[in-house]
């Protein structure tokens, strides 16, 4: 493996570290393919263990599995007004079926074939909804077959200009629940319930602290009639939405014709959720975290926990100490972790030191001939802290230091982000806190759509949540941060991604 390079600090360019993070930590590539990336072994086994979390949350709480296909037909997109209009600008349309040889050589050798052309056009979701509700309206018929809570994991596409690895790409991967309710009551605490578990799994697994709320008109999903938010500040003061839940209301059920029996023999349409995450979260994780020497990974979805160095200078001790670094390999998997022992005799144990650290790998233990001569290892945290640690019951040592780093990774980003807020600021101290030093911004807000584009525009800031009670200021404000009229309910402003 190539010598790691140097990592651009923060304060220089934050977007040229986020890069040179994601490079030096393996975790996804550019692709001959234009806004697509490549996902490489250690971003995947992050979202691998975000799926596994996530996939038990949805399962505990009565969500199954399923599957549906890649393609929509083009009319179905066009069903729900509001929807086609979100999305037509960034779908990708398949038209044709076929290729055919032309006779000629090289790249032109091949051209699409005029006489395969689909009668209709397909879209390649970009989300699932009108394919997901077009089925539902299949399966629904009584109020028995209700609620029908369905998640799918899949790749989704939508056409986008930008590039920024796992943050926005023309192609990515999801989750996206999509459930059926009797009722609005019933499809409100839907769409709470799971903005409550994106919360559980952002704060506990991913010790990104989240702030939880509802979006205003023209920031919510196309098609929906509410739509909640879980919302992260990153160390460049930008926020980033990590999650969103939709309550639907009827808008899919009219447009897909899924009525259901009600108990008392009439039909009605059902009430629809709809919710997601997204391989966005991996960028939200390193962007929380991550220092100038690489990748932080919180120790609950760190692909490995624990990196195991064994130094030696002759066969001797090599042979010992990595005899006893298997021994406690084999140990700390026993406990459930995720280790690895690191054997190689091509790099000096710097260098490695130096590689583990750019993987952000939690906890390393250093196994040398003289710890090993007085019962100890050396502990060394990925965060900061190094010290000897008995060799017996060292997996006690290394999973109070993971659930340690994890709790103070979550401490930490949680001091970072009220110390970036500012609450009750007049509308010259909010541009000068936009413009400066950025961060989320409380105040209030009229509810006029002209003031939000207005402070879009000047700013480039946008409401990121009207946040739920317990993160609003203690003293609701009684007029619009930005026109002086009366407010109709705390906003959260911040630049986003
Ligand atoms: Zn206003």
């Amino acid at each position: 493996m190539a010598q790691a390079q140097k990592i651009t600090p923060r304060a220089k360019d934050f977007s040229e570290w986020y890069g040179d993070v994601i490079t030096q930590a393996q975790l996804a590539d550019y692709s001959p393919v234009r806004g697509c990336m490549v996902i490489r072994p250690h971003g995947y086994r992050i979202w691998e263990l975000m799926q596994r979390a996530l996939d038990d949350m949805f399962k505990a709480t009565g969500h199954r599995n399923a599957y549906f296909p890649l393609f929509i037909p083009m009319s179905f997109l066009a069903k729900e007004a509001e929807h086609v209009e979100g999305f037509a600008k960034e779908v990708a349309v398949v038209t044709h079926t076929r290729l055919k040889a032309t006779g000629k050589t090289g790249t032109g050798a091949i051209a699409v074939d005029p006489t395969s052309a689909l009668e209709e056009p397909l879209v390649v979701r970009p989300t699932s909804e009108t394919i997901i509700y077009a089925m539902f309206a299949k399966w629904i018929q009584s109020y028995r077959d209700l609620p029908l809570l369905l998640n799918q994991w899949c790749n989704v596409v939508r056409w986008e200009l930008r590039t920024r690895l796992f943050l926005r790409t023309t192609e990515f991967l999801w989750q996206e629940g999509h459930t059926a309710h009797v009722d609005e009551a019933d499809a409100e605490r839907e769409a709470r319930l799971i903005l409550g578990l994106y919360r559980r799994f952002a704060e506990e697994w991913m010790a990104m602290p989240v702030l939880t709320g509802v979006k205003t008109e023209s920031e919510k999903f196309a098609g929906a009639l509410r739509t909640y938010a879980i919302e992260a500040l990153m160390q460049d003061n930008k926020a980033i939405q990590g999650g969103t839940s939709h309550n639907l209301g009827q808008n899919f059920a009219k447009a897909f014709d899924v009525k259901y029996q009600t108990a008392a023999g009439g039909l009605e349409h059902v009430w629809n959720t709809s919710w997601g995450v997204s391989t966005r979260l991996i960028g939200g994780l390193i962007m929380t975290h991550s220092d100038d020497n690489g990748l932080v990974a919180p120790p609950k979805l760190a692909p490995v926990q624990v990196a195991i160095v064994p130094i030696w200078k002759t066969d001797e001790e090599k042979q010992q100490v990595s005899g006893v670094g298997s021994q406690v390999k084999a140990d700390l998997e026993k406990a459930g972790l995720r280790v690895e022992l690191d054997l190689r005799d091509t790099m000096k144990p710097g260098a490695k030191y130096f590689e583990w650290e750019a993987l952000g790998v939690p906890v390393r233990l250093e196994i040398g001939p003289r710890d090993l001569a007085s019962g100890q290892v050396i502990l060394a945290r990925r965060t900061g802290g190094k010290g000897p640690a008995p060799l017996q019951g060292a997996t006690d040592s290394v999973t109070k230091a993971l659930d340690e780093i994890q709790a103070s990774l979550f401490a930490a980003a949680r001091e970072r982000r009220e110390k970036n807020s500012i609450r009750g600021a007049t509308k010259a101290q909010f541009i000068e806190f936009i413009k400066d030093s950025g961060g989320f911004a409380y105040g209030g807000f009229c509810g006029g759509a002209s003031c939000e584009a207005e402070i879009k525009q000047q700013t480039n800031a946008t409401i990121r949540v009207l946040p739920d009670p317990e993160f609003r200021s203690p003293e609701a404000p009684k007029t619009c941060m930005w026109c002086g009229k009366p407010s109709v309910a705390e906003a959260v402003w911040a630049q986003a991604y």
